[in-house]
């Protein structure tokens, strides 16, 4: 029996098939799979593994590597340079569309200026609750939690916060009981900011969604929101398109308003990814004022947003 094969069989009752060994030169490497099991568990296993090694002669030193299965909580910004341009809309609707897909979804909804989510998901007036002072998401009906400004003051009061408290209304909404919750969406105040910052600080995005109109003044600020991304070493997922040509409910005539195909060359020009658009439809407009997300739908719009997170879900499977 080789080395390896010894100090393998060896650690079978006692690492219970968590523990792959290889040897070479004296020298013993164990990979550790911990997942799941407690940090004292898991330090506890740690020594029996190496005192285990050890005894198994020819063995001068053990390195233990631990590895976890689970992947940590990622967070995706969802940004733009100006409020009105849909932002708050795409990211409801975009978390409702992941979870659809099987992914276990949150939002979180930061946007001091108008923090829209609670109306957005049929949530409104609902206060969270918290255990040992960890705030717990408040459950709604499309299978997406969220945590908003909006449920933290009174109605119209979140925008006059200083600085440091918009700041730690991020924090303790990003590091609430989100259970098993494996991507968390993130509505962003639009700008540059001290919610920016505290986020950029503190919790660093794994990505970031940037929505503009085709508007060319739009344009412009989501330029600068990207700026602040890439400055900072946040990949941006990608460049979308809202209220992207109007279609007529009379005629069906479709018209541009904010010009066509703006974002798309502007993603182009700054050699991102084009994620999407979503029409101007008067649909999307009275279904989200109902607290009817269309992604939660069956209709055109939510295969308009089905598509957006396939997009979302394939970057995420990188
Ligand atoms: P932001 O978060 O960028 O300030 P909102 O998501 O609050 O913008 O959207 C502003 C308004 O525009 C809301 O009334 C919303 O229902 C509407 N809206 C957003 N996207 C669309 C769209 N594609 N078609 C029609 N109305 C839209």
């Amino acid at each position: 029996m080789t080395i390896a094969a010894e100090i393998q069989a060896l650690l079978a009752p006692v690492a219970a098939g968590r523990a792959t060994t290889r040897f070479d030169a004296g020298r013993a490497d164990i990979v550790l799979d911990v997942t799941g099991l407690a940090p004292a568990t898991r330090d506890a296993l740690e020594a029996d593994v190496r005192a285990t090694a050890a005894s198994v002669a020819g063995v001068v030193e053990v390195r233990v590597l631990q590895t976890s299965e689970r992947r940590q909580r990622r967070l995706i910004a969802v940004a733009s340079g100006k409020g009105g341009v849909g932002k708050s809309t795409v990211a409801a609707n975009l978390a409702i569309a992941l979870a659809r897909r099987g992914r276990r979804v949150g939002l979180v909804d930061a946007d001091i200026y108008g923090p829209s989510q609670p109306k957005l998901l049929s949530v409104e007036g609902i206060r969270p609750e918290a255990r040992d002072k960890t705030m717990i998401p408040i459950p709604t009906r499309f299978g997406v939690p969220m945590l908003s400004m909006g449920g933290l003051v009174a109605e119209g009061q979140a925008v006059a916060w200083r600085g440091p408290m918009a700041g730690s209304a991020l924090t303790q909404m990003v590091d609430a009981d989100w259970g098993d919750t494996e991507v968390l969406i993130l509505d962003l105040p639009p700008g540059t900011g001290d919610v920016q910052l505290t986020m950029i600080q503190k919790h660093k995005p794994a990505g970031a969604v940037i929505v503009s109109t085709p508007q060319d003044l739009a344009l412009i600020d989501a330029t600068r929101a990207i700026d602040l991304f890439t400055k900072v070493g946040v990949p941006v997922i990608g460049l979308l398109e809202n209220m992207s040509g109007y279609a007529c409910p009379h005629c069906g005539e479709v018209s541009h308003p904010f010009g066509e195909g703006g974002a798309e060359r502007a993603a182009t020009r700054m050699n991102l990814p084009f994620l999407g658009r979503i029409p101007l439809e008067m649909a999307i407009r009275t279904a989200s004022d109902a607290g009817q997300p269309p992604a939660a739908g069956n209709g055109p719009e939510a295969e308009t947003f089905a598509a957006l997170a396939a997009k979302l879900d394939d970057w995420l499977a990188a």
